[in-house]
């Protein structure tokens, strides 16, 4: 199978993925394959897993699945954090490995070597900046004036006590039981940052998100044109084959750089849609 054809078949199944995730539960698609393949991706595997553990080691097995589980999912801790880095780290070594070597070529320059590793180094810092950030959690003080700024509408919102910060809760806050406090403004739980998305922290969870997704199509871009320039190098580009349809002989493979442009373009359209936005310290999400 051609290269080619490969990246088309992971961008083709990412976006299958990202759709089921995102319509399976419309009232249009129930009883289809479509809510089929979303109940298995999200529900089916952990039933599985489940039954598995309590086949293999019984009812304290499954015990201790739901204790990791609480654990990993619905305490503060580091684990995503360390994944995070592990991550980074390992993806940066291999491109130390096997990309930087290839460079200079005909269409990467070395200079890459140093802003790729700016590149990192300013994603890392990002995830620093933002794991660290306050999210802004009500306090005794600061309750008053955020319920007046955030007043409880009786629909969404209804007026709420919290009964472990014994505070009256502003409208859009929340009690988050892994941080242990209401938020103010409250969008999320991060697992990756360890830390909650709220009103002082938004705009950091924002620049972390698109410093990666620029980190991500830099390294493809830079990736993709190292392995093109050394390929070149090697004659890769010059083989042809006979076309019996065209009657005339064919490059066996071309550069694909319209692909390469067609993801830079899309990454730069999504910044752009939420850019400002995030200069007002907004979520820019339609919900
Ligand atoms: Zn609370
Ligand atoms: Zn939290």
């Amino acid at each position: 199978m051609y290269f080619v054809n490969l990246v088309y078949l992971y961008f083709g199944l990412t976006a299958l993925l990202v759709f089921v995730l995102l319509f399976g539960d419309a009232p249009a698609f129930q009883r289809t394959p479509v809510s089929y393949v979303k109940w298995l991706v999200t529900e089916a595997w952990l039933l599985a897993l489940e039954r598995v553990v309590e086949t293999m080691f019984g009812e304290r097995g499954l015990r201790m699945l739901d204790s990791a589980t609480e654990c990993c999912c619905e305490s503060s801790n580091p684990m995503l954090q360390i994944a995070y880095l592990s991550i980074v780290s390992v993806g940066y070594g291999l491109t130390w490995q096997f990309v930087f070597k290839l460079l200079p070529n005909a269409y990467a320059a070395e200079y890459h070597i140093y802003t790729g590793t700016a590149a990192v180094c300013g994603a890392v810092g990002l995830f620093l900046w933002a794991s660290m950030s306050d999210p802004g959690r009500l306090t005794p003080e600061s309750a008053a004036l955020y319920l007046a700024a955030y007043p409880p509408d009786g629909l969404l919102f209804p007026p709420k006590h919290c009964s472990t910060c014994d505070l009256m809760r502003p409208g859009r806050s929340k009690h988050c039981n892994a941080c242990g406090s209401c938020i103010i403004r409250f969008d999320h739980h991060c697992g990756w940052l360890n830390n909650c998305i709220g009103l002082n922290n938004s705009r950091h969870f924002l620049a972390f998100l698109f410093g990666n997704l620029l980190l991500c199509c830099y390294a493809c871009w830079a990736a993709a044109a190292a392995t093109a320039g050394s390929l070149q190098q090697r004659g890769f580009f010059d083989v042809y084959v006979y076309d019996p349809v065209l009657k005339d002989r064919v490059a066996l493979y071309t550069r694909p750089a319209w692909f390469l442009e067609a993801a830079v373009t899309g990454g730069g359209a999504i910044a752009a849609y939420c850019i400002v936005p995030a200069c007002r310290n907004v979520i820019p999400w339609p919900f």
